[in-house]
C-alpha cells in the first residue's frame, strides 16, 4: 500500500507534463472536478481525486498517470517468502488470448507469489453480509460501498451521505481478511485487478497491482503462457460472487441471486450516471431504494486494463468463465469455507472528509462573466468546450483557481478576431508607413544627387549670365544677335532658378528653432507673396498661444511656397483664407484656395520633385518637395482637402499644416 503524507496529497494519479497538450477531455471526464488547468497543463489535485482513473482511460496522448508498484511488488516477492496474490473476478476479460485460466494463475505463480486467491470468494462472503443488511433494516438506504471511488466520492463531496454508506468492507478487504486467518497473519497480499481506486482504498492489501502492472511484471520476468505450468487457485475457490463484475454491483447480484427485496435497489454506472443517482437520492427523489453505484462503467472497464475490450464482450469473457467455474464448484467444500468465515468480522466504518468549497456569490460569477464577454445571458452557451457542464460552472472553477478564462472557446475565438484585425490594422498602418519612408528615402537619395549638380551648375550658369549681359550692354538693340544672346541670359536665368529650387530642396537637415510669434509670421508670409487684386486674402486666428519655435527662414520657404500655388491656381482671382488654431499638443496652420482644386489622380504625386502641371517655365515642380522636406523636419505633417469637380460643389484645395508645439520638437 502506497504511503500517504500528511495531507493526503500522494498524487496517486498525476500528468506527464510534457505529453500533455491543452484539449480539456480529462477536466470533462474527472466527476470529482479534480484537475485544474494552469498555463495549458491538466494538473490532478490530489487531495480532490478519487482516484478513479477516468482521466487515465480518455487521456489518447498518456499525457496521465498512476502510482505504480510494480517494482516495490518485485523486491517484496525477492525479499518475502509468504507473499499471496489474490485475483479480482474481472481477469477473464483482461486475459482474453488465455483460453485456460489455469494458465493465467500459473503465470501469476510463477512470479514467485506462494498462493493464488480469487477475490471472488470475498465477495462472497459480502454479498451475505449485503443481504443481512438489506433484511435487517427496512427504513435505512443504503449506498454500497465496494467501489473506492464511489467511497471517496461521497465522503468528500456529499459527507452527509457517508452514514448511508454500507458498513461492510470490499470484498478485497474481505479476502485479505481471510488469507490472514487461513494463511497466517505475517502473509503479505497483494491484490491484482482492473482499478486503481484500490490502491488507495485501505491498508489491506500490502500491494495493489493493475492488470497493466501485472502485464509489465510478466515482460520484466519473461513470463508467457508457453513456459510456465498452469495450476488452479488455491482456496477457498470462489462461488456466486465471481459473477459480480457483470452483474452490475454486489447488491444486484444479491438481488438477483436471493430474488430479494425484488425493484428497490437502483444501479448507476459510469461517471455521469452515479452523480445523477446521487443527487437524486440527496433530492429524496428515490430515498427509498438502495442505491449500488459504480465509477466506472462496471469493474470490467475499469482503468487498469491493459487489453482494451468492449463492455459487452468483457461481461461476455467473465461470463463464460463463471459459468464453468460454478458447473465445475466443489460446492460442500465451499459452503464449509462459508461456515467456517460467517462470523469473520467483515464491518468498515466511514468518516467524511468533507472536501467542499465554498459556493462564490452571484456577483464573484458575474464578475468572471464580464471578463468573459458574457454579460448577456444569451451569451452563455452552456457548449461544453471548456470541459465543464456549464458557463457557470466553468466561473466558478475560475473563481477557485481550477481553470482559466481562455478556456472558453467562443472567448478565445472571438480574442483571436479581435487580434486578427487588430494586426490587420497594424499592417496597413506599416504598409503606409513604409510607403512613406520609401517616399523620404526617394527625397533624400534626390535630395544628395540635385545638390551636387546644383552646385556644380551654379557657377558656370552665373558666368554665362555675365557675359550674356556684358554683351547685351556692349550691343545695339538693332544688332542681329542682340535678340539671341538676351535669350541665352534669360534662358540661363530660368537655370539659375532651377537650380536654386534644387538647392533649396536638397538643403541639409538641420533647422535653428527660434521663438516666432506665430500670427505675426503668417502675414509676413503673405507679404512676401505678390498677390493679385482680384484675390481676397483673409488670415483667421484663433490661436491661444502666440509664441512658438520654428526656423522661421525656413517655415517661411514653406508657407509662401503653398500660398503661391494657392494663388497660381487662381487666375481668375478668388479667396484666400489663411486659418491659425491650436490645441495643446498642436498648431494648425490651413491654407484654403478657391482654385482650380486637384486632380484625384496628381495627389499621390505632389510632393514628388519636379511633378508639375504648370507650363513649361511656369512651374519647377520642387515647391511642395521642398515644403514637405521642411514640415517633416519640424516634425509635422501635410494634409491636403481639395475639390477638382464642379459638379460635387465649389472647387478648391486646402494644405493642412500641423505643427507639434515646443515640448514635442525638443525632444
Ligand atoms: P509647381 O508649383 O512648380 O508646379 P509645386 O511642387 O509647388 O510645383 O506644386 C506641384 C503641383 O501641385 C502643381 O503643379 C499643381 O498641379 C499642384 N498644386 C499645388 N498646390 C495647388 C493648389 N493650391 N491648387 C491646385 N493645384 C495645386
Ligand atoms: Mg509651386
Amino acid at each position: 500500500m502506497i504511503e500517504l503524507n500528511n495531507n493526503n496529497k500522494v498524487p496517486l494519479v498525476f500528468t506527464i507534463s510534457d505529453r500533455c497538450k491543452t484539449c480539456y477531455t480529462c477536466i470533462r471526464e474527472c466527476p470529482a472536478k479534480a484537475i485544474s488547468m494552469q498555463n495549458g497543463q491538466a494538473n490532478v489535485i490530489p487531495e480532490r481525486c478519487i482516484a478513479c482513473g477516468n482521466c487515465v482511460k480518455v487521456c489518447t496522448r498518456d499525457a496521465k498517470s498512476f502510482y505504480n508498484e510494480q517494482t516495490e511488488v518485485l523486491e517484496l516477492l525477492a525479499s518475502a517468502k509468504n507473499v499471496i496474490a489474490c485475483l479480482a473476478p474481472s481477469f477473464p476479460a483482461e486475459f482474453k488470448e488465455i483460453e485456460d485460466y489455469k494458465v493465467v494463475v500459473g503465470m501469476i505463480r510463477s512470479l514467485g507469489f506462494q498462493k493464488v486467491v480469487e477475490v471472488s470468494f470475498g465477495a462472497d462472503l459480502v454479498a451475505e453480509k449485503y443481504k443481512e443488511l438489506i433484511q435487517n433494516e427496512t427504513e435505512k438506504k443504503y449506498i454500497s460501498s465496494d467501489c473506492p471511488a464511489i467511497v471517496g466520492y461521497i465522503t468528500k463531496y456529499h459527507p452527509h451521505l457517508t452514514d448511508n454508506l454500507a458498513p461492510v468492507v470490499s470484498p478485497v478487504m474481505a479476502i485479505v481478511r481471510v488469507i490472514k486467518e487461513l494463511y497466517g497473519h505475517d502473509s503479505r497480499v497483494v491484490f491484482i485487478g482492473p482499478c486503481i481506486a484500490k490502491k488507495n482504498e485501505s491498508d489491506s492489501p500490502d500491494n495493489v497491482l493493475t492488470f497493466r502492472e501485472l502485464r509489465r511484471m510478466f515482460h520484466i520476468k519473461k513470463i508467457s503462457a508457453e513456459n510456465i505450468t498452469p495450476s488452479d487457485f488455491d482456496p477457498p475457490h470462489g462461488g456466486r460472487g465471481s459473477i459480480f463484475p457483470v452483474n452490475r454491483g454486489l447488491l444486484n447480484t444479491v438481488q438477483i441471486q436471493e430474488n430479494l427485496i425484488q425493484g428497490n435497489i437502483i444501479v448507476a454506472e459510469g461517471r455521469v450516471n452515479f452523480k445523477d443517482a446521487i443527487t437524486e437520492f440527496e433530492n429524496g427523489l428515490i430515498n427509498d431504494h438502495h442505491l449500488e453505484l459504480l465509477c466506472c462503467d462496471g469493474c470490467i472497464m475499469g482503468p487498469g486494463m491493459f487489453t482494451e475490450g468492449k463492455k459487452f464482450e468483457n461481461q461476455a469473457y467473465v461470463t463464460r468463465y463463471v459459468r464453468q467455474k460454478l458447473e465445475n464448484l466443489n460446492w460442500k467444500e465451499w459452503q464449509n469455507y462459508m461456515e467456517r468465515f460467517k462470523t469473520l468480522d467483515l464491518s468498515r466504518k466511514f468518516s467524511p472528509d468533507d472536501s467542499r468549497v465554498k459556493m462564490p456569490t452571484k456577483e464573484e460569477i458575474e464578475s468572471i462573466y464580464i471578463l468573459m464577454g458574457k454579460t448577456d445571458e444569451r451569451d452563455r452557451l452552456d457548449c461544453h468546450a471548456c470541459g465543464y457542464e456549464s458557463c457557470e460552472e466553468h466561473a466558478i472553477a475560475v473563481l477557485r483557481g481550477l481553470a482559466e478564462i481562455d478556456m472558453c472557446l467562443p472567448y478565445t475565438l472571438e480574442q483571436l478576431k479581435n487580434l486578427v484585425n487588430e494586426l490587420n490594422f497594424k499592417n496597413t498602418k506599416l504598409e503606409s508607413m513604409q510607403q512613406a519612408l520609401k517616399q523620404s528615402e526617394k527625397l533624400a537619395h534626390l535630395g544628395q544627387l540635385s545638390a551636387g549638380i546644383a552646385h556644380e551648375l551654379n557657377n558656370p550658369l552665373g558666368v554665362v549670365i555675365m557675359y550674356a549681359n556684358i554683351l547685351l550692354d556692349e550691343l545695339d538693340e538693332q544688332n542681329p544677335y542682340y535678340n539671341d544672346i538676351k535669350l541665352i541670359g534669360e534662358q540661363a536665368e530660368r537655370c539659375k532658378k532651377i537650380v536654386g529650387g534644387l538647392l533649396n530642396f536638397a538643403r541639409k537637415n538641420k533647422v535653428a528653432f527660434a521663438n516666432v510669434d506665430i500670427h505675426e509670421f503668417i502675414q509676413s508670409c503673405v507679404r512676401s507673396v505678390v498677390i493679385p487684386e482680384n484675390i481676397n486674402v483673409k488670415i483667421k486666428n484663433f490661436l491661444t498661444i502666440h509664441d512658438f519655435n520654428i526656423d522661421k527662414e525656413q517655415m517661411t520657404q514653406a508657407i509662401t511656397n503653398i500660398i503661391k500655388n494657392a494663388v497660381e491656381a487662381m487666375p481668375d482671382g478668388g479667396d484666400l483664407s489663411i486659418v491659425l488654431s491650436n490645441n495643446n499638443n498642436e498648431v494648425e496652420i490651413k491654407i484654403s484656395d478657391t482654385g482650380t482644386g486637384i486632380a484625384p489622380e496628381h495627389m499621390d504625386k505632389l510632393f514628388t520633385p519636379f511633378f508639375t502641371t504648370k507650363p513649361l517655365g511656369k512651374g519647377t515642380g520642387l515647391g511642395l518637395p521642398t515644403t514637405y522636406g521642411i514640415v517633416k523636419m519640424h516634425k509635422g505633417r501635410i494634409d491636403i482637402e481639395s475639390n477638382y469637380d464642379k459638379t460635387k460643389g465649389p472647387t478648391g484645395t486646402s494644405f493642412i499644416v500641423t505643427l507639434p508645439l515646443n515640448k514635442n520638437l525638443e525632444q
